[in-house]
């Protein structure tokens, strides 16, 4: 029977993955998350779950020991508003793929995934909101997201150099924005369906009928569902892809069809007030799905009113329940 490590099994990803591999036969799974386990999303029943900082040399050897695979999920991040003021705190989340990676190779572990990001591509190939999907070659010449993004670029390389120099068979997907039930939905980390859904549930529920929306709305972006992500992270973990591959929808929508999209399910139209002093972030994201249709024959499908509906469905009866949100 093989091991699994879920690396920051404690948030939104690393709650719903560890979910989808208990489905598997003949595995054992060992969670773990720098925060307490009363504050993960999720905690389930015959999984190891330890509270561990993987900053440290020390945890990053203890929680390997006698694991086959890895999926490194845990960074310090949230949305456009945190990782623009806590650039040095996302920065430091290189120390724990580095000491992961050290300890994998130590302990001869056969597979590890890497979960970056979008913001790894280069800021010139998107100022437009109707710029074409990036490419994955767009992350280079390097101009990523500041902090943020320069940690995920340098831990690609770093997951390369180990696969070139020490043989880690290493995979990396480049996730493009993730929602869903059972991740932040308030307090700062929270990303933008989770926090339009919140707005509009805010508004219905007050009869204050007007949300805030950061920047001008006309930015674009596409978003996968969690489901579609525990997917293809492990298609991607088990494949023969050595390059970092791009994992997110490629329905590109505005924020402002975004704030449509979550009006329509919560059947009220607000009106609308642009705050264009707030971080909004690059102007036009997509993704282009060409190569990871070519390599796996599959990519997200999920379509956003979709996977939209269900989350809006849960922060509904997470603020009706009065249901606590960590906030770390
Ligand atoms: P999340 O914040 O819900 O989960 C990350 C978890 O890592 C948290 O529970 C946190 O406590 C844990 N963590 C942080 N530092 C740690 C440490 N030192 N030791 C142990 N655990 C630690 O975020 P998420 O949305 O689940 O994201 C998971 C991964 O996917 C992250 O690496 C993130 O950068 C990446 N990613 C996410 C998105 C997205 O849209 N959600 C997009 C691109 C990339």
């Amino acid at each position: 029977m093989k091991t699994i490590l879920v690396a920051g099994a404690g948030g939104f990803i690393g709650g719903h993955l560890v979910a989808e591999l208990l489905k598997l036969s003949e595995v054992r799974i060992r969670a773990v998350d720098k925060k307490p386990l009363s504050d993960w999303w999720q905690v389930h029943p015959r999984v190891e779950s330890i509270s561990l900082d993987l900053q440290k040399w020390e945890s990053c050897l203890e929680v390997v020991n006698g694991v086959s695979q890895i999926y490194n999920l845990a960074a310090d991040m949230g949305g456009m508003g945190f990782i623009e003021h806590n650039k040095a705190l996302c920065m430091l989340s290189v120390l724990i793929n580095t000491h992961l990676l050290l300890a994998a190779k130590e302990s001869k572990v056969e597979r590890f995934f890497f979960a970056s990001s979008a913001c790894v591509y280069a800021a010139g190939k998107q100022t437009r909101p109707d710029i074409p999907g990036l490419l994955e070659s767009d992350a280079y010449p390097a101009m990523p997201e500041d902090g943020y993004g320069w940690e995920k670029l340098f831990s690609e390389r770093m997951c390369r150099h180990f696969r070139e120099d020490f043989g880690l068979i290493a995979r990396m997907a480049r996730f493009h924005n993730v929602y869903g039930p059972k991740g932040t939905w308030k307090g700062g980390r929270e990303k933008a369906p989770a926090a339009i859904c919140r707005k509009v549930i805010e508004a219905k529920l007050s009869g204050n009928h007007s949300i805030d929306i950061w920047g001008d709305g006309n930015q674009t972006r596409s978003f996968m569902f969690i489901d579609d992500c525990t997917k293809g992270s492990q298609m991607i973990m088990n494949s023969e892809i050595i390059e970092p591959l791009n994992l997110g929808s490629d329905e590109m929508v505005s924020i402002n069809q975004l704030v449509d999209i979550a009006e329509e399910i919560g059947g009220v139209k607000l009106k609308r007030h642009y705050n264009l002093n707030a971080p909004k972030g690059v102007n036009g994201r997509n993704s282009d799905n060409t190569l990871i249709k070519e390599k796996l024959c599959w990519a997200p499908s999920i379509r956003l009113k979709d996977g939209l509906e269900r989350t809006y469905a849960w922060i509904h009866d997470q603020m009706i329940t009065n249901a606590p949100c960590p906030v770390y």
